[in-house]
């Protein structure tokens, strides 16, 4: 009985997938109004949220616990298992949107390929073995180019311009940087550094930086939902740097990058360390080190001093670039005076289409106190649970969005 029980949850029990990664599984055309899918809530351990498809939107609930353990929606009607949850709601709809129909269909979205479980001991690999097909872009330190590793698979790679950086300095970081591992992390996977130019092998991404993304036909064209979406995943990446205690240093819409499948990862963590920089159109001069004025946080431009609390002053940033569709931060403004302004509090002013809500997030990541600044695991759980505004379930309108 209990394992009958078991296999038939399995069906509907997606466990911990983010809010937004269900809404994408329900949309899948094959699923039908009804189809339902009951997943672990991400920022609130031990809380489940039930989704459910009604005529092509998705709706979200939360199942509220007893302090006994049983699971409810409405005080009047509780259930000591989630089987049982569900077997009522199977039968009549009693409050809900709709009827629970089939669990919702399980979308396969491919791995892609892993190098790095090949280069674990070698990752200084040889440089004959990396085929350069098309160049993507040029950034300020080198070009980056689509190859193809071995003849087989597809990567990125990095090819630094002679005299960027000290190998010796790279190393290091890149040894550390390999380690770090996280879906929404790019990953480094091997490395050429014998001989200039310098590679950085690393995963591919299909659709080039966030910024590009952002001003082009494509990006011009998204809302709110799947903004918040791109800052949630770019907040999970870092709350994952955060809990490594890794600072990125360099955290902005142009070192995010954009793969298949509404897929947004967080690039060159660490880099800005090693780089040697000379591009004055965004790192400009101040006491002899180079910094990417608009996104930095005051305290790192007066001292040099970096933390996790200044890459969430930038990521405050980013969240600008991301609701704007990609413009310049401060537009009109030099670094310095953008610096001076700070000082007397001033801040980027609040987009004409950004809510409320999202621009109050900023100004949280801007506060004048790094400390008072949010955690990226704050801000991760605020952005996943962006649209859950009211926990509470009201027969007459019961949903959470
Ligand atoms: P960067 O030197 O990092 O500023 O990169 C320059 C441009 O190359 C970016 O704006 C992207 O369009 C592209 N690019 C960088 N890294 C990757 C990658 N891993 N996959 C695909 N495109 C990339």
């Amino acid at each position: 009985m209990i394992w009958a029980e078991f296999s038939d949850s399995l069906k509907w029990f997606f466990g911990a997938i983010r809010r937004s990664d269900a809404e994408k599984q329900l949309l899948y055309s094959k699923n039908k109004t009804g189809a339902f899918l009951i997943r672990e809530s991400e920022s609130q351990k031990g809380e489940f949220s039930l989704s459910v498809l009604d005529g092509g939107v998705v709706k979200h609930y939360r199942i509220r616990r007893l302090d006994e353990g049983g699971f409810f929606l409405t005080r009047r009607i509780t259930f000591s298992t989630l089987n049982e949850f569900v077997s009522h709601y199977t039968k009549t709809s009693d409050g809900l949107c709709v009827k629970l129909g089939k669990p919702c269909l399980k979308i396969q979205v491919p791995a892609p390929f892993d190098l790095s479980y090949k280069t674990v001991d070698q990752w200084e690999i040889d440089r004959n073995s990396i085929q350069l097909l098309k160049r993507l872009g040029s950034g300020q330190f080198g070009e980056v180019w689509e190859g193809l590793w071995n003849n087989t698979t597809p990567v990125a790679v990095k090819t630094l311009k002679p005299g960027s950086m000290d190998p010796r300095d790279f190393l290091r970081e890149a040894q550390i940087m390999k380690n770090l591992r996280h879906p929404k992390l790019i990953q480094l996977y091997a490395v050429c550094t014998l001989e200039d130019p310098i590679y950085i092998i690393t995963e591919l991404m299909r659709h080039g930086s966030l910024q590009e993304y952002l001003q082009s036909d494509a990006g011009s064209k998204i809302h709110l939902t799947q903004q918040v979406d791109i800052a949630a995943q770019v907040a999970s990446g870092m709350a994952y740097l955060e809990s490594r205690n890794y600072i990125h240093r360099d955290l902005a819409a142009r070192n995010v990058l954009v793969g298949e499948h509404n897929i947004y990862k967080v690039a060159d963590f660490g880099l800005a360390r090693v780089f040697k920089v000379d591009n004055e159109d965004i790192y400009e001069s101040k006491h002899e080190i180079k910094l990417p004025v608009k996104w930095t946080a005051p305290e790192a431009i007066r001292t040099n001093k970096f933390s996790i609390k200044s890459d969430v002053w930038s990521f405050g940033i980013l969240l600008y670039e991301i609701i704007t569709y990609g413009k310049m931060p401060y537009s009109g403004m030099t670094g310095a005076q953008v610096i001076q302004m700070l000082a007397q509090n001033y801040r980027l002013p609040q987009p004409s289409n950004c809510p409320q809500q999202f621009y109050n997030i900023m100004l949280e990541c801007w506060n004048a106190e790094p400390k008072e600044r949010p955690t990226f695991e704050t801000l991760h759980w605020k952005l996943e649970d962006y649209f859950e505004t009211d926990s509470s379930y009201s027969d007459a309108n019961n949903f959470i969005r």
